[in-house]
């Protein structure tokens, strides 16, 4: 017996019954970031796995346990891109579009792939909405970076129930200085810390900050404190930041724990997180990043981003019934032809309907059917007009116009005067 077949798991189809909330997302926000300038850039899905390991960093739970890595057919080791930040770094540096200091913002979106376990919140394959901005290194870009997502979430109609958490990191060299008095301070305290945080003390000792364990939280209440080891440029960095904040009105709190996954980091941090969606809280998450592409092998440029989870917000949607009524309307007219030739005229005529309406939404009846079959398609279909032709209107070169959702007696309308007379009835978009 064959095995029936199925995606793999983590990894989600995402059905015509999805499709308008997940489209009504993305329209959203490409608007907004066009409206601030963004420029939308698009990178391969697979890239070298060393690109990966160099930019993510080798310790980062990505980089250890979550890619999708193969070899292709030249033996080459490849990666299914877990994020989207080193693709960009890559890009922009082949193509010198960050040379001479030249400013870029830029945006993508599209599937990113790593190897978690599969929950709410969490898949295999997910999709993300990432902004990168290189070669501007104040304040004011981290702040334009939240303010847009601020705005998003205020058109989104999900302000209400995201918080943002704040930190920073400092520059390498003063983060540097706190790793070492982190290390020190919590290797005296080694026999109290959870077994992961003792695997992380050695490699990515930052990352234990974050640790979810009640024990080794307690031992953290006592620790270093990265602010407190913050160079000046770091801290007026930081102050500028939060005074652009204020001056927004954008509520925040800041987060001394606050660290991020990936090892390239330096200056601000943030998050967006809400209590609606379980343990899977963060639906937004970026920083600044100025050493990155020097690491990569580029001139220093600096460079801050974020990218944002499309499945967790689309959850919020769905949980928080912010869901707009005009999406799950596709069909604005449904024509119904009965016969061979009235079906012929009927595809003429909305032929020449859709010249006159081009953003009409004009859905004709496919594969025949009986009266009482075709009526039903239209009422399924959402429409708010049925149009009706039968060999009776056929003689006359009029079509029956049907209001199929509230008052309107139904009507002959000549052939002749049909788009115009659908233009007076149906907001087009
Ligand atoms: P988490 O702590 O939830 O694992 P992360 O720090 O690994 O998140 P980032 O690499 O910062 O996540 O990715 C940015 C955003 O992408 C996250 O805030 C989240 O909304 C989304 N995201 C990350 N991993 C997944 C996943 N496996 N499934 C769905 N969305 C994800
Ligand atoms: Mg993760």
């Amino acid at each position: 017996m064959s095995k029936s077949l199925q995606a793999i798991r983590g990894m989600n189809d995402i059905l015509p019954e999805q499709t308008p909330l997940w489209r009504y997302f993305e329209s959203t926000v490409a608007r907004l970031l066009d409206n601030y300038g963004y420029k939308q850039i698009r990178m391969p899905i697979v890239e070298f796995t060393e690109l990966f390991k160099r930019s993510i960093g080798e310790v980062t739970d990505i980089v250890e346990k979550e890619m999708y890595t193969f070899e292709d057919r030249n033996g080459d080791s490849l990666t299914l891109r877990p994020e989207g930040t080193a693709a960009c770094v890559r890009a922009v540096l082949e193509h010198g579009i960050t040379g001479g200091g030249q400013t870029q913002k830029l945006w993508y979106i599209g599937p990113m792939f790593r190897h978690e376990r599969p929950q709410k919140g969490r898949y295999r394959q997910f999709h993300q909405i990432g902004c990168e901005v290189f070669n501007l290194d104040g304040p004011d870009i981290d702040a334009e970076l939240i303010v847009l997502t601020w705005r998003l979430w205020g058109q989104l109609g999900i302000r209400d129930a995201v918080k943002l958490e704040l930190n920073s990191l400092g520059t390498s060299e003063s983060r540097g200085r706190y790793r070492v008095a982190l290390v020190e301070y919590l290797s005296a305290h080694l026999d109290k810390l959870d077994e992961d945080s003792q695997r992380r003390l050695k490699t990515n000792p930052l990352r234990v900050l974050d640790t979810k364990n009640a024990d080794t939280q307690a031992v953290l209440a006592g620790a270093p404190k990265m602010a407190d080891y913050l160079d000046d440029e770091s801290r007026m960095h930081f102050e500028g930041l939060k005074a652009r904040l204020d001056a927004a009105g954008i509520p925040y709190v800041v987060n001394p724990k606050l660290v991020r996954g990936l090892d390239y980091y330096s200056k601000t941090v943030f998050e967006w997180i809400t209590d609606k969606l379980g343990a899977q809280g963060t639906v937004c998450a970026g920083g600044r990043y100025d050493g990155l592409v020097e690491q990569m092998g580029g001139k220093p440029t600096t460079g801050v981003g974020f990218a944002m989870g499309i499945e967790r917000l689309i959850l919020m949607l769905e949980t928080l019934e912010q869901i707009p009524d005009e999406i799950s309307r596709q069909v604005d007219v449904y024509l119904c032809a009965f016969g061979e030739a009235a079906e012929l005229a009927a595809l003429a005529l909305s032929e020449k309907v859709r010249d006159q309406l081009p953003n009409l939404r004009l859905q004709v009846n496919a594969g025949a059917g009986s009266f009482k079959s075709q009526f039903k398609k239209a009422d399924k279909s959402g429409a708010l007009y049925a149009l009706i032709l039968g060999d009776d209107e056929l003689a006359q070169q009029v079509i029956g116009f049907k209001p199929l959702r509230g008052q309107g007696e139904q009507q002959n309308i000549a052939f002749d005067a049909l788009a115009a007379h659908l233009a007076t009835c149906v907001v087009q978009g």
